[in-house]
């Protein structure tokens, strides 16, 4: 089960530099987890400053 990130994102883009496998990009309006290349790791959660990702 990927991570997803809700329309909570303020797209500050703290999360993306957290992922080990590039699985979070800017999307239209927010970012967006790539289902496909998310591992669950979970560190891109514990970034988040509004709480917009979860499992
Ligand atoms: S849970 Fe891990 S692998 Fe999945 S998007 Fe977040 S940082 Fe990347
Ligand atoms: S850290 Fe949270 S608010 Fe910032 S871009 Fe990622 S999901 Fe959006």
């Amino acid at each position: 089960m990927a991570y997803t990130i809700s329309d909570q994102c303020i797209a500050c883009g703290s999360c993306e530099g957290q992922c080990p496998v590039g699985a979070i990009s800017m999307g239209d309006g927010k970012f967006d987890i790539d289902a496909d290349k998310c591992i669950s790791c979970g560190s891109c959660a514990g970034q988040c400053p509004v709480g917009a990702i979860s499992e």
